[in-house]
């Protein structure tokens, strides 16, 4: 079974580290020596640094410890400059590939549909797609936030999507990178809503991690892992920092 803790029920927690367009190759290599102590076992960790830093990253990878990227084409090779595929990530050493970041369907205009091509081009790969869906401030105070998220993940997870190789991360787009979080009962109630969505559209879909992300930090990580359906969390701002990143994945 995807994630779970040799020989018991739970499911580990995935802790995925969102670097962002952040850093150099001195200062991703001295975060990757401090995080030499993540508490790795219980709980899954993975880092998403800039494409450009993901081979000296991988160099410095603890054991156990994987290793993702922050997009990928929908397209296997060819005539696209500038961007890069999901075989590259694989061909690199990266198991995981964050997909429909709000930063990325705002900043670059991403569809669901071209979030779904890519997931599919990941698979194909066999990558494990982090698929990212949250509503905006405006359609939560419209009440719209569980209509807008479920239609994000109709037309985002395509039809190669398994209960092996998605993770979908809920970040209220108003929640990232703000030092806003969502509260404990909106959480619950939109990961419940997500995973009922998933147990009627795949098989074993209870295997499906669901992460929670959205200025996720040590002082709010216990209780936000803690609630239902939890399966983790995408970090931004806080993984670039390894005491705050630490503690957030001692957290689960
Ligand atoms: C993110 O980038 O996915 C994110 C959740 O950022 P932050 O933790 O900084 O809000």
């Amino acid at each position: 079974m995807v994630g779970y803790i040799e020989g018991m029920k739970t499911q580990r927690k995935l802790i995925a580290g969102n670097w962002k367009m952040n850093g150099t190759k001195a200062s991703a290599l001295a975060l990757m020596t401090e995080l030499k102590e993540a508490p790795l076992g219980r709980v899954d960790i993975c880092v998403c640094p800039p494409f450009l830093h993901l081979e000296s990253v991988k160099a410095a990878l603890p054991a156990g410890m994987a290793l993702g990227g922050q997009d990928c084409a929908a397209h296997e090779n060819g005539a696209f400059t500038g961007d890069v595929s999901a075989n590259m990530l694989a061909d690199i050493g990266a198991q995981y590939v964050i997909l429909g970041h709000s930063e990325r369907r705002q900043g670059h205009a991403e569809t669901d549909a071209e979030v779904a091509q890519k997931a599919k081009a990941a698979h194909a790969a066999g990558l494990m797609t982090i698929i990212c869906v949250g509503e905006l401030e405006a359609e939560r105070l419209a009440g719209q936030q569980n209509a807008i998220v479920i239609r994000q993940l109709q037309g985002s997870i395509p039809a190669t999507a398994t209960a092996k190789n998605i993770v979908i991360a809920y970040e209220p787009v108003w929640a990232i990178g703000t030092g806003k979080t969502a509260t404990i009962d909106d959480i619950r109630e939109m990961h419940g809503v997500i995973r009922k969505y998933l147990q009627e559209k795949l098989d074993n879909s209870d295997d499906i991690r669901i992460l929670y992300g959205g200025s996720v930090k040590s002082e709010n990580a216990v209780s936000i892992l803690a609630v239902e359906n939890v399966g983790g969390a995408l970090v931004g701002g806080a993984s670039l920092k390894a005491d705050q990143f630490l503690a957030i994945a001692s957290a689960s």
